[in-house]
C-alpha cells in the first residue's frame, strides 16, 4: 500500500507529507492492515500484534500524527524501559522535526506532577513514570486523547508486568474518551488482551526479513526449512564457532548466555578470532570507540577497561553490571556495524533492541532465586530469535539454539522451534505491587469506597483470567493493613490520610513507608550505618546476596553495628536475610567513605552498573525517608537524612558536601580540590583560574566554570 492511498482511509495530506519527509513511501503489511481496519477513521482502540521490526512504531506514529494535526489533544507514548524511551524520543524528533510536533521525554523523578509537560504534544515515558504522573494527578493528563503502550506482552513479566496492567486498567476504567493503541509481540492470546481492553485486534506474522530457526549439534545447524549449515569448529565454545561462521560471511552475531561471567568470557574468546578479520578503517573506528568507552566514567574500573579493550577487536559483552552509558555506546556501535559480536545475558534481552543476522542462544535455562535452574519460556526464546535478520543488510535472519547432546537437540526442536509461546498471564498476585496500587487508587480519589475498589479490580486482566475470590481476599488483607498503619481511613467510604497520600506519591511500597516511619520514630541516635540499613531492608531496595565467602566479614560488620540498628529487638538476630541487608548497607558505607568504585565492585563482586542502580535507589529511598520525617515533624531526623542523601548521591564524606554542590564536580574532583586546600566554595571563589586548572582532573574549562559558580553562590549568601 502506497502512503498516498491513506486518503481513502481517513488520512490527510498533512500526514502523507509528514510520512514522505520521514522517508516512508510504502507501508509494511501490518501497517496497511491497521489502516484498513480503521486506524485513521474512528476513535476505536487497537491492539497490534506482530513480530519485532515489522513496523509497529510507525503505526503509532501515524495515529499520533493524526491527533497532532487535528489538534485533538496530547499523546502519551509509554515503554517499559528508560533506554527504550530515549530511542523513541530520538526517533520522533529526528523524523518529524519539520511538522512542529513538540516531543518531550519524561522518565525521571517519581515525585512530581511534571507541569512543564503541559506544552508538549507527545510525551514519551515509562510505565512507572506514567503511573506516578497519574498518582500526582498531573494537570495536563485530562488533555491526553491517545495513549500508545509499547511492548504490552510484558504484562506477563513478573517484575514489570503488574504496573503496566494497573496503568492500562486505570486508563481504560470508566473512561470512554481515551483511545489506546497497544503494541505487542506475537502472542497466542492477543485476542483476549484486545477483548479485555475493548480494542480491535490487528494481527500479522509478516517479517521484513525471513527467519530461519535451527538447532546446532555436532558441527551442523539444522534449520526448520530443511537446510543444513556446516560450522567449522574454530573454538572449543560452540557458540563462538557459530558466530564466527556468520561474521566471516559479513554478518553480525548476538549470543545469549545465562551469566555475566559467561557473557564476558564469550566475548573474550571470540575477540582473538574476530580481531584479525577487521580492515584498517574498521580498526581505526573501533579504537575511537574504545577510547569513548574508557572515558565513559571518571573512575576507571576493571570492567570498564575490559569492555574498552574488547571493543578494539569488534566484540562486546552486555549485562546489568555494565554502566548504562557504556551499554548505549555498544548498542550504537553494533547498529553501525562496527561491533560484530555482542554476548549478552538473557535477563537483559528485552532492552537489547538490536537486529543481527544471527542470534545464537547458547543457554536456554537460567537461575532464578527460589526456583533454581529453570528452562526459559518459549515466548522469551521466540523474542530473542525474532531479532535475527537486519532489514536492509541481510536477506534472511538465523536463530540458532545450541544443543549439548542428542537429547537436547530433539527437545529444542520440539519445545522451542515447533512450540507455541505461552499465553500472557497476569502477574498481579505480587502482593507488594497490589498493596501500592490499592493505596494509590484510594489516595488518588479514583476509588472512594469498597464497591469502587472492587469494581476497579474486577476490570484488571487478573480478574479476567485468574481467581477472583483470591483477589478479593488479598484486597481485604491489604485494605486492613492500610487502615491499621494509618494510611487509609474508613469512615464514610475510603480515603487516604496525609501519610497515605504522601507514601503513594513518593512511589514506594506502603510497607516501605511503614518501615521508614517506624525506624525514624525510634529513640536511637540516627547514625549513618543504621540509616543506610534502614533503607536497605525495605522491599524497594535491591539487596545484595550473601555469599559463603562474605559471611565472616559481614558478621563482623553486623557485630559492630547490631545494637544501633533501628529495628525491633526481636529482629536483631543475624539471619541470612538481615546479613544480606547489612552487606548492602556496608557497600553504601564504603561508597560514602570514598572507596574507589573499582575497590567496591571488587570487594562486593558487583559491576559498576549495579553500584549505580543501588546508589540511585538509595537516593530515592532517602528522599522518601526525609519526606516522611517531615510529615511526622521529625526535624532533626529530616536534616540528618538530607545530608546523608547528598553523601550517597555523590559518594563522598561529609567534608565534601559544599564542593559537590557545584555543577560539574563529582566525588573525584571534589576530593582533588579539597586535598589541594580548596575546602569551601569561598576558597574556590578566591582562587585564580590558573591555580585551579592545575589540580588533577580539573582543567581550564571546569576551573573557569566552578570559579564563576563559587563567586555567584558566595555573593548570594552574603
Ligand atoms: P517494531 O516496533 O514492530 O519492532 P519498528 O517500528 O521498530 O518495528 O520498525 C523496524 C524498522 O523498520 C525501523 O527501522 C523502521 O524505521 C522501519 N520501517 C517501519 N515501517 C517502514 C516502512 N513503511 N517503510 C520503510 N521502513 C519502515
Amino acid at each position: 500500500m502506497n502512503v498516498r492511498e491513506i486518503g481513502s482511509f481517513g488520512g490527510s495530506k498533512e500526514i502523507v507529507d509528514a510520512l514522505s519527509s520521514a522517508g516512508v513511501t510504502e507501508f509494511y503489511p501490518p501497517q496497511a492492515l491497521a489502516i484498513k481496519a480503521g486506524l485513521l477513521a474512528g476513535d476505536e482502540s487497537f491492539v497490534i500484534s506482530s513480530p519485532t521490526a515489522s513496523g509497529k512504531t510507525l503505526i503509532a506514529e501515524i495515529a499520533a500524527l493524526k491527533v497532532f494535526f487535528e489538534r485533538r489533544g496530547k499523546i502519551v507514548y509509554t515503554v517499559p524501559l528508560r533506554a527504550l524511551a530515549r530511542e523513541k524520543y530520538d526517533d520522533f524528533t529526528r523524523k518529524y522535526a519539520g511538522t512542529g510536533l513538540k516531543v518531550a521525554q519524561s522518565t525521571g523523578d517519581y515525585d512530581s506532577a511534571a507541569p512543564w509537560l503541559r506544552d508538549a504534544d507527545i510525551i514519551i515515558s515509562t510505565n512507572e513514570k506514567i503511573d506516578s504522573l497519574i498518582r500526582h494527578r498531573a494537570p495536563w493528563l485530562p488533555g491526553v486523547s491517545l495513549v500508545v503502550a509499547d511492548e504490552v506482552h510484558l504484562m506477563g513479566d513478573e517484575s514489570r508486568g503488574p504496573t503496566l496492567e494497573i496503568v492500562l486498567t486505570r486508563l481504560m476504567w470508566r473512561n470512554t474518551r481515551l483511545r489506546l493503541l497497544a503494541l505487542s509481540a506475537t502472542i497466542p492470546n492477543a485476542a483476549e488482551i484486545a477483548q479485555w481492553l475493548g480494542a480491535r485486534l490487528v494481527q500479522s506474522d509478516w517479517r521484513p526479513v525471513p527467519l530461519r530457526e535451527g538447532v546446532y549439534y555436532g558441527e551442523a545447524v539444522i534449520f526448520n526449512d530443511g537446510t543444513v549449515t556446516w560450522v567449522e569448529r574454530e573454538s572449543p565454545d560452540d557458540a563462538v564457532s557459530i558466530a564466527l561462521d556468520t561474521i566471516r560471511d559479513g554478518g553480525q552475531a548476538l549470543v545469549f548466555v545465562n551469566t555475566r561471567k559467561a557473557a564476558e568470557s564469550t566475548a573474550l574468546k571470540s575477540s582473538s578470532k574476530i580481531g584479525p578479520l577487521l580492515g584498517d578503517q574498521e580498526k581505526k573506528m573501533l579504537e575511537k570507540l574504545s577510547k569513548e568507552l574508557a572515558a565513559g566514567s571518571l573512575e576507571p574500573t576493571r570492567l570498564g577497561k575490559k569492555i574498552a579493550e574488547l571493543a578494539e577487536s569488534g566484540v562486546a559483552f552486555h549485562h546489568a553490571g555494565v554502566l548504562s552509558s557504556q551499554r548505549r555506546l555498544i548498542e550504537d556501535a553494533f547498529r553501525a556495524n562496527r561491533i560484530k559480536l555482542v554476548a549478552a545475558t538473557t535477563t537483559l534481552a528485552m532492552g537489547l533492541n538490536l537486529p543481527s543476522r544471527r542470534v545464537i542462544i547458547r543457554d536456554w535455562w537460567r537461575y532464578e532465586s527460589g526456583a533454581g535452574m529453570r528452562p526459559l519460556p518459549v515466548l522469551e526464546i521466540k523474542q530473542m530469535a525474532g531479532r535475527a535478520g537486519r532489514p536492509g543488510f541481510d536477506k534472511y535472519g538465523e536463530a540458532v539454539l545450541v544443543a549439548r547432546n542428542k537429547r537436547d537437540e530433539r527437545h529444542l526442536f520440539e519445545n522451542y522451534i515447533k512450540g507455541e509461546p505461552e499465553d500472557i498471564e497476569s502477574q498481579l498476585e505480587n502482593e507488594s505491587v497490589l498493596r501500592a496500587h490499592i493505596l494509590a487508587s484510594i489516595a488518588g480519589g479514583f476509588t472512594k469506597n469498597r464497591e469502587d475498589l472492587n469494581d476497579f479490580l474486577a476490570h484488571t486482566f487478573y480478574a479476567r483470567r485468574k481467581d477472583k475470590v483470591r483477589l478479593a481476599s488479598m484486597t481485604d488483607g491489604i485494605v486492613h493493613f492500610l487502615i491499621r498503619e494509618d494510611m487509609v481511613k474508613a469512615d464514610m467510604g475510603l480515603s487516604a490520610t496525609r501519610f497515605g497520600h504522601r507514601v503513594s506519591e513518593l512511589y514506594i511500597d506502603p510497607l516501605t513507608g511503614v518501615m521508614l516511619r517506624d525506624a525514624l520514630r525510634t529513640p536511637e541516635e540516627k547514625l549513618p550505618f543504621p540509616l543506610l540499613h534502614m533503607i536497605a531492608r525495605t522491599p524497594d531496595m535491591m539487596v545484595l546476596q550473601l555469599k559463603k565467602k562474605d559471611v565472616d566479614r559481614v558478621l563482623e560488620v553486623y557485630s559492630a553495628n547490631a545494637k544501633a540498628l533501628l529495628i525491633p529487638d526481636e529482629e536483631r538476630h543475624p539471619t541470612e536475610e538481615l546479613l544480606g541487608q547489612i552487606k548492602t548497607a556496608w557497600l553504601l558505607v564504603q561508597w560514602v567513605s570514598e572507596t574507589p568504585e573499582d575497590g567496591i565492585t571488587g570487594l562486593f563482586d558487583v559491576g559498576p552498573g549495579d553500584l549505580h542502580t543501588i546508589v540511585e535507589l538509595s537516593d530515592w529511598l532517602l528522599y522518601a525517608a526525609s519526606e516522611i520525617a517531615k510529615i511526622f515533624n521529625l526535624k532533626k531526623e529530616q536534616r540528618i537524612i538530607s545530608f546523608l542523601r547528598i553523601r550517597v548521591a555523590y559518594g563522598v564524606k561529609e567534608e565534601l558536601i559544599p564542593l559537590v554542590a557545584l555543577k560539574g564536580i563529582g566525588r573525584i574532583r571534589a576530593r582533588n580540590l579539597f586535598n589541594a586546600g580548596y575546602k569551601t566554595r569561598e576558597d574556590i571563589g578566591k582562587a585564580t583560574v590558573a591555580e585551579l586548572e592545575k589540580i588533577p582532573t580539573v582543567g581550564r574549562k571546569i576551573a573557569e566554570d566552578i570559579r564563576r559558580q563559587a563567586i555567584l553562590s558566595t555573593e548570594q549568601s552574603a
